[in-house]
């Protein structure tokens, strides 16, 4: 009997591997990453900002079309462990789709995001693809990212009322007008909880910021947040709607 026990429980840690983990890089799965991201949010201190990154190999299709799928899936495998090596374990990396990655720092300010994603991009461009039978070749990602600083999730998680009095957070935040529609016609009781869909707010704009980096050349971070400064400073805006 006690053999069985210990048979299920193995059964049941390798279906909860299987559910979490993405089988080609090992990283976690989209539905898993955003799990995390919902806790890092909801679990986040009082004073702390949280950044999230994502992250898209450029000109993937043609890594694919000229050396074949093996060999893509090859470069997956070896972005995902450059990612894993540059970061902590503090940080959630997980495969958001076939060749984007979402990455979400807890406890990191704009600026010191600015600088991981930067390192970041360096790491994967300097990374050498060395492929028996092909000649050695490198490749390059584009990232967007966006910082929810502690004051916008106060305003967010406040509400309505609160917002339309704290102007300056409102008109730098791309995530607030929305939210704050939301929940004023909702008219949500609870002060302190943020949107449902907070997670995906962050990662559009996140995603916004992204293909703006596309649009700008390729292997490059582009912030969602200085985009928007940018903006509210009466310039054009920076990107179209995807
Ligand atoms: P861009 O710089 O604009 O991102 O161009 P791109 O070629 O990277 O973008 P596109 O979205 O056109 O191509 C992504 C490709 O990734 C298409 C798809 O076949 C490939 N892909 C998705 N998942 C996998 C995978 O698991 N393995 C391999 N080998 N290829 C994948
Ligand atoms: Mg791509
Ligand atoms: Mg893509």
């Amino acid at each position: 009997f006690r053999a069985l026990l210990l048979v299920l429980d193995d059964s049941r840690f390798e279906t909860l591997r299987h559910a979490n983990q993405d089988e080609l890089t090992q990283l976690k799965n989209r539905r898993y990453g955003l799990k995390k991201m919902k806790y890092a949010l909801a679990t986040v201190r009082e004073y702390q900002d949280l950044s999230v990154m994502l992250l898209d190999l450029d000109w993937f299709k043609q890594i694919n079309d000229n050396y074949g799928h093996d060999v893509g899936d090859q470069v997956l495998i070896e972005i995902s462990q450059t990612l894993s090596q540059s970061l902590t374990d503090k940080t959630i990396i997980s495969r958001y789709g076939g060749e984007e990655f979402l990455i979400v720092l807890p406890d990191t300010k704009h600026d010191s995001a600015m600088m991981i994603a930067e390192q970041l991009r360096l790491n994967i461009a300097e990374h050498v693809m060395k492929i028996e039978g092909l000649a050695d070749f490198n490749v390059t990602a584009s990232f967007g990212l966006y910082t929810l600083t502690h004051e916008e999730r106060d305003c967010i998680a406040q509400g309505y009322k609160t917002i339309t009095q704290q102007k300056t957070v409102a008109r730098t935040s791309p995530l607030i007008k929305p939210i704050a529609t939301q929940r004023a016609e909702s008219q949500i009781a609870s002060m302190q909880k943020l949107p449902s869909d907070i997670c995906q707010r962050l990662i559009s704009t996140a995603d916004k910021a992204l293909y703006e980096a596309k649009h700008r050349g390729r292997n490059q971070v582009v912030s969602a947040n200085e985009m928007w400064a940018e903006k509210e400073g009466g310039k054009q805006l920076l990107y179209k709607s995807r």
